[in-house]
């Protein structure tokens, strides 16, 4: 799975931080930076749930392409 981030539509919430923090950090802006692009396992079940938690759909899930 492929992780990506509009940060033009982050609102800084910090909600997919608290709950995927191996994959989610926010930059001194506030808003979304991504600690890695590639997921597997945990990381890829709390980035799932992250996805569906954000407020302002700036976060997507992909799988990954070859
Ligand atoms: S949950 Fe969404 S709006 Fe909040 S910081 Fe993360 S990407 Fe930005």
């Amino acid at each position: 799975m492929r992780i990506t981030a509009d940060r033009s539509r982050c609102v800084g919430s910090g909600n997919c931080v608290r709950t995927a923090p191996g994959v989610f950090d926010q930059a001194d802006d506030g808003l979304v930076r991504l600690v890695g692009g590639t997921l597997s396992g945990e990381d890829a079940r709390n980035a799932a749930e992250a996805v569906s938690l954000c407020p302002a759909a700036a976060i997507s899930l992909a799988a990954q392409e070859d």
